[in-house]
């Protein structure tokens, strides 16, 4: 049974995403709804000069999907760990899923990438990496297509100079996208990628070890689960329980793959259950 402070818990997370997904939806459908929809771009009455200026070289299919969870019966779950590699969390997470040899997608911010080169040195072999942008901020703020282009391509250059991978992941950051940055993962090939649950460590800080039956009662098969490796201002109770966590999940019959595993385990005609009852 979950306790109503859970509950609450819950919902606080589901309306944070449904907020999120809200302005994801804004990418798929069309230019001129996107400009009355009341987002940044609405409200400074800009026109959409991105729209016009994609690059010929980029090799648009002309439409765009995110993906926030896997329809499948299979119990799967993919961890993602956002805004790293840092050099206080990123390798107590790495040393968590080494012990328990589990796989983990981590989408990384190309300008720290850059300023901490040796944090995935030999250490990500098992792991999938994303881009989670250069500069961190959101895209749909920088400005118009070559604005985002260049953020994106600095970030999945560095992403390859350091880790030797061509990355096809892109988590925009805060979950912010409109019809541009939809525009541009489209011509740079990227497959755009939010989550369906996740936890806020903030929301642990004066009871820790409730962060364990949070995540352990409330994952559902095809979960995309999002966590920060990079913690600033709290303490990291979750990365510090991911052994116990990883371990009841198991026991629960759950089995840790990478976003890319999961997404190709879709099953057609499989429900997604995204909540509990
Ligand atoms: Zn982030």
């Amino acid at each position: 049974m979950e306790s109503p402070v859970d509950r609450r818990k819950a919902l606080k997370t589901i309306g944070g995403l449904s907020a999120v997904l809200a302005g994801g939806a804004a990418a798929g459908v069309a230019a001129d709804r996107y400009l009355r929809s009341g987002d940044s771009a609405a409200r400074t009455e800009k026109p959409a000069p991105a729209l016009a200026t994609a690059k010929p070289s980029d090799r648009a299919r002309g439409h765009g999907m995110i993906t926030w969870a896997v329809e499948t019966r299979k119990k799967l779950i993919a961890l993602t760990f956002d805004d790293g590699p840092v050099p206080n969390y990123t390798p107590l997470v790495l040393d968590a899923l080494d012990e328990e040899k589990v796989p983990a997608t981590f989408f990384l911010v190309g300008r720290t990438l850059t300023r901490n080169p040796k944090i995935l040195d030999g250490r990500i072999d098992r792991h999938e990496i994303g881009n989670h942008s250069w500069l961190h901020k959101s895209l749909n703020d920088l400005g118009d297509y070559e604005a985002v282009r260049t953020d994106l391509t600095q970030a999945h250059e560095a992403i390859a100079k350091i880790t030797g991978r061509e990355v096809r992941l892109l988590r925009p950051p805060f979950g912010h996208l409109g019809a541009v940055p939809m525009r541009v993962a489209d011509g740079l090939g990227y497959r755009v990628v939010l989550w369906s649950q996740g936890v806020v460590e903030a929301s642990f800080q004066k009871d820790p070890d409730s962060v364990i039956p949070y995540v352990v009662d409330n994952v559902t098969p095809g979960t995309i689960f999002l966590a920060h490796d990079a913690v600033n201002t709290y303490e990291p109770v979750f990365l510090r329980r991911l052994g116990p966590i990883i371990r009841q999940l198991r026991a629960k019959g759950y089995e840790f793959v990478t976003v890319s595993d999961l997404m190709a385990e879709r099953e057609e005609g499989a429900t997604l259950i995204t909540t509990k009852g």
